[in-house]
């Protein structure tokens, strides 16, 4: 089989990118190991900067998104020492000249960009077996796989690897190639999806004594919540009860605020880890997500993974349209600029909100003053809002 780009992972990555090619009139074909049920049923980010929500807009994929998902104008840090906790707001759309985040669970944006690709004729193939990728370092690349029991080698000009950092392409770049930086935090977030309808119209990002706390939504009958968990926690260890009596108390404040509960219908843990491979090509396979993983406390992922597609499909867009290198000779060191901003902003936030087993009385009054500042300044709470809502494209 045969294609202009083959591209292996159908995550919002993946599949914005064979989007952002056929309206360029560019061919691809997407590849990925999962089926497609489990692909769209996967919860995992849910908060879309500007930026994300505008592109769908533009390329004519917004429109579920625009009747269903939920924009937020600001948000909440609540924080304080014993008897004096309390929310303090950020006006994101205030202090960003009219910016905001919108509310929207990243496997909608899968089920809405794989709809849009299947009614444009675009060919996915879910439940691929045995994918790996092959001669990209010519210029005769190719993915093969099973599919269906039929051996299949798909072979292209170009491959982007859009299957995050469990992915094949990554591990299949020659050793010695590619210079890893890597941080792993010694703790985990601890997160549920509860029905029952939300505590508070904006998100809450809470700093406690007692670790971190996150209170977040899919819907206004969804919340999505988190708690700040050893870096070795059992799920088993936390009984319904204890989660809702854990997240009571990191979200209490001075006038006695009360956390909705109901039925909490998924929960796991998910490690923190900040990790960025330098370059995101060799030859030619370009890495877009598979080539870094952010804390999810900046709310990052999916939204880096839909920039990092974004200069790529401009890129092959100036090769296919007027023979030009240059973006795809500039792709990584664009990439990367806006990547290093970005896991600087998620360390930020990370190491502003949570408990470190080794700080000490002083460290905590230290975060305690920058939150502080963050919510007293107005520079700083511009810095954090510009930031939070997406910072512009390159
Ligand atoms: C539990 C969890 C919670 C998260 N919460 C948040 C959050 O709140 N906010 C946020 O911004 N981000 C969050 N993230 C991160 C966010 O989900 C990712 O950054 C986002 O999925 C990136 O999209 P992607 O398309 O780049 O990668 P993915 O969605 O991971 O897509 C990669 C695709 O490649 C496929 N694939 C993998 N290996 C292969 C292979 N060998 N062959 C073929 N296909 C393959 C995968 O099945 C997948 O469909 C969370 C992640 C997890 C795991």
């Amino acid at each position: 089989m045969r294609t202009q780009v083959g591209i292996v992972g159908a995550g919002p990555a993946g599949l914005m990118l064979s989007h952002l090619l056929h309206r360029a009139g560019i061919e691809s074909v997407v590849v990925e190991n999962r089926s497609r049920q489990y692909v769209q049923e996967r919860v995992r980010a849910g908060v879309l900067e500007q930026g994300t929500v505008d592109l769908m807009n533009e390329t004519g994929v917004g429109e579920r998104l625009a009747r269903e998902g939920l924009v937020h104008r600001g948000l909440e840090l609540r924080f304080g020492r014993r008897g004096h906790r309390r929310g303090h707001r950020i006006d994101l759309f205030g202090l960003t000249g009219g910016k905001a985040i919108t509310i929207y669970g990243q496997n909608k944006v899968v089920e809405d960009l794989t709809d849009a690709r299947l009614a444009a004729g675009g060919r996915i193939f879910f439940a691929a077996e045995d994918v790996s990728v092959h001669g990209f370092d010519s210029a005769a690349p190719s993915i093969r796989f099973r599919a269906g029991g039929e051996a299949v080698e798909l072979r292209g000009d170009f491959i982007a690897g859009c299957d995050g950092f469990h992915g094949v392409c990554r591990p299949s770049i020659p050793a010695g190639v590619l210079t890893a930086f890597d941080r792993v935090y010694p703790f985990a977030w601890l997160g549920i999806l509860a029905e029952v309808e939300p505590s508070s119209e904006e998100l809450i990002y809470s700093r406690h004594e007692r670790g971190f706390a996150l209170h977040s939504m899919r819907s206004p009958e969804l919340t999505r919540l988190y708690l700040q968990v050893a870096p070795d926690e059992e799920i088993g260890n936390w009984p319904d009860e204890r989660i809702w009596d854990e997240l009571q108390r990191r979200f209490e404040t001075r006038d006695g605020f009360t956390l909705r509960r109901g039925p909490i219908v998924q929960k796991g843990i998910t490690p923190m880890h900040s990790f960025v491979v330098e370059p995101m090509r060799y030859g030619s396979l370009f890495l877009a997500d598979a080539a870094h993983i952010v804390p999810p406390t900046g709310a990052k992922g999916l939204n880096l993974a839909i920039a990092d597609v974004r200069v790529l499909a401009r890129a092959f867009g100036d090769f296919y349209t007027s023979g030009s290198r240059a973006g795809l000779e500039g792709y990584s060191e664009t990439c990367l600029r806006r990547v290093w901003k970005v896991q600087r902003f998620s360390w930020w936030m990370t190491s502003m909100l949570h408990r470190f087993e080794d700080e000490n009385a002083f460290d905590q009054r230290r975060q305690l003053a920058e939150l502080e500042y963050v919510v007293g300044s107005h520079a700083a709470s511009q810095s954090l809002a510009e930031n939070y809502v997406g910072l512009p494209m390159d």
